[in-house]
């Protein structure tokens, strides 16, 4: 349970419409809801996207574009082809960008939410099961999608399918702006 950062009063998680903790005195309170980054890659080969079924909740058994949290100082980047390692054994070259994407992070009586950044990468790595994170991994044809899939993550394949993507140009780069 979070508490008003005005009068201190328990505020519940509204869930009729904005998710946020809310006061009755004071509204919802913004400021308590916490947006962690993630990062995803939509790894493309001969028409085909690797996909990995999750081991864990939220959304235990669910298909899902791989990825995971961005560490504390860490570059989306940097977390995209770490997490692809380690869950699906692959090492990625990232070729572009789907999107930035939002979405409630599920679990009971919270009310976070993650930001996801999902690239496109390829690899020359054959998939494979590398951490108890996930049950399995494949490769689909985007038209034809394991059942059942994180719903947030078919809005994302739809505009890839859609080819709404921004293919990479190089302008950018994990580590390009050293601090200092
Ligand atoms: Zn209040």
């Amino acid at each position: 349970m979070r508490h008003c950062y005005y009068c201190g009063t328990p505020a519940p998680v509204d869930t009729s419409g904005t998710r946020a903790p809310t006061c009755p005195a004071h509204g919802p309170l913004w400021k308590l809801v916490q947006q962690g980054p993630t990062a995803n890659v939509l790894v493309e080969r001969d028409g085909m996207i690797l996909l990995a079924k999750r081991g864990h909740q939220p959304y235990h058994g669910h298909w899902c574009i791989p990825g995971g949290f961005v560490d504390y100082g860490e570059h989306p980047e940097d977390a995209a082809r770490r997490e692809l390692l380690e869950e699906a054994g692959v090492k990625v070259t990232l070729t572009g960008m789907l999107g930035i994407y939002v979405a409630p992070y599920d679990r009971p009586d919270e009310t976070d939410w993650i930001q996801t950044t999902v690239y496109l990468g390829v690899t020359d790595d054959n998939p494979r099961v590398n951490d108890h994170e996930m049950l399995a991994v494949g490769w689909f044809s985007p038209e034809d999608l394991p059942d059942p899939m994180i719903p947030s993550h078919l809005i994302r394949l739809a505009h890839y399918v859609d080819d709404r993507t921004w293919r990479w140009s190089g302008q950018t780069a994990a580590g390009s702006m050293e601090p200092g």
